[in-house]
């Protein structure tokens, strides 16, 4: 019996066929490489290049494999493409993801971790926040991702789909033993884009928008390391094999940072002052979003290990030293 990953050479899905492997799990990875890399893939895992979409491959892999449950990371993430190219997102990240449940739910495989996102919320008013504040996604991105919880929550009344929807924060860090780590060129990720610019890939950086209704102007996140976000994933799995209910939770600390106390950090924790500097705002970007994150603790256990900027930011400049000197722009 064995796990599907599809986008498991990404940057959060190869931590996740990494964390697996290690747990002695059969892992069968689905990967596109559009925006992955092969490399990054744990040898220990099947690996299979082809479209999460695609009814033949994703029906063939659940049956030679004895695929009792999906994790589904496949999906573009980058909010301002989104409001460029909605349709795309609405491809890649909704119409693709009724494909898959749609051949998930005709072979009856049990359990789905599906990677949802914070942006589902949009422009929130009150802090922290729960799973009971509105979802009004302000991006395409956001909507895209809230389209397809609400299709595991009708596939789930309707043919008994059994889920987990992870409402990722701001996922940030590498692998702690060096292993994997995000590669993906052209990142848009505020710690991604402040490491390549301490490691000297970017002449420097900019601040997006300074006059946010925020303490310091800049916007506020909760970002949450790669190898808990990870864990939250394996604890979820277990916690449906263990006959838990349908849910949908936040995954983050419940700490915000501002986008200067990042900057900050990378300065200090590099030893470099790259030069940084203020540019209007990005569109689609809400001034602050924190998690409450009592849900995820209450109902999986989970217990984050890695709860701190500074460390989040040592790994991922580990890994960004590790990446080619070209890497960035590649
Ligand atoms: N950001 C920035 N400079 C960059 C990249 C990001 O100022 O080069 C800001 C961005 O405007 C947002 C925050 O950092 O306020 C987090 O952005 P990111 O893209 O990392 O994640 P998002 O919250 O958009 O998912």
């Amino acid at each position: 019996m064995a796990i599907l990953v599809t986008g498991g050479a990404g940057y959060i899905g190869s931590h996740m066929v990494l964390a697996l492997c290690d747990a002695g799990e059969e892992v069968v990875v689905l990967d596109d490489l559009s925006t992955g890399v092969r490399a990054n893939v744990d040898p220990r895992a099947r690996f299979m290049l082809g479209d999460v979409s695609d009814p033949l491959i994703v029906m063939r892999l659940i049956a030679e494999h004895g695929i009792r449950a999906v994790v589904h990371f496949a999906a573009k993430i980058v909010v301002p493409d989104s409001v460029a190219d909605p349709l795309d997102y609405y491809l890649a990240n909704t119409a693709k993801t009724r494909a898959l449940l749609a051949a998930v739910t005709a072979a009856h495989v049990p359990h789905f971790v599906f990677s949802s996102t914070a942006a589902v919320y949009g422009d929130v008013s009150q802090e922290p926040v729960s799973e009971a504040t509105p979802a009004v996604p302000v991006s395409p991105y956001g909507a895209s991702k809230l389209m397809s919880e609400w299709m595991l929550r009708d596939s789930a009344q309707a043919y008994g789909l059994k889920y987990v929807a992870l409402r990722y924060f701001n996922v940030a860090g590498a692998d702690p033993l060096g292993r994997t780590g995000q590669s993906t060129p052209r990142a848009t990720h505020l710690i991604k884009v402040a490491c390549e610019a301490a490691t000297g890939k970017r002449a420097g950086m900019q601040v997006f928008g300074t006059d946010y209704p925020t303490r310091d102007g800049t916007c506020i996140r909760d970002y949450i390391h790669v190898s808990d976000l990870v864990s939250a994933h394996l604890d979820a799995l277990n916690y449906l094999k263990n006959g838990g209910a349908n849910a949908v939770m936040n995954c983050g600390y419940g700490a915000g940072y501002s986008v200067l106390d990042v900057v900050e950090t990378v300065k200090r924790v590099s030893g470099v002052d790259f030069p940084v500097t203020l540019a209007p705002a990005r569109a689609g970007d809400p001034a602050s979003i924190v998690a409450s994150a009592s849900k995820i603790r209450d109902t999986l256990g989970w217990r984050p290990k890695y709860d701190n900027l500074e460390t989040i930011v040592r790994h991922a400049l580990a890994w960004e030293r590790k990446l080619p000197a070209n890497s960035a722009a590649a």
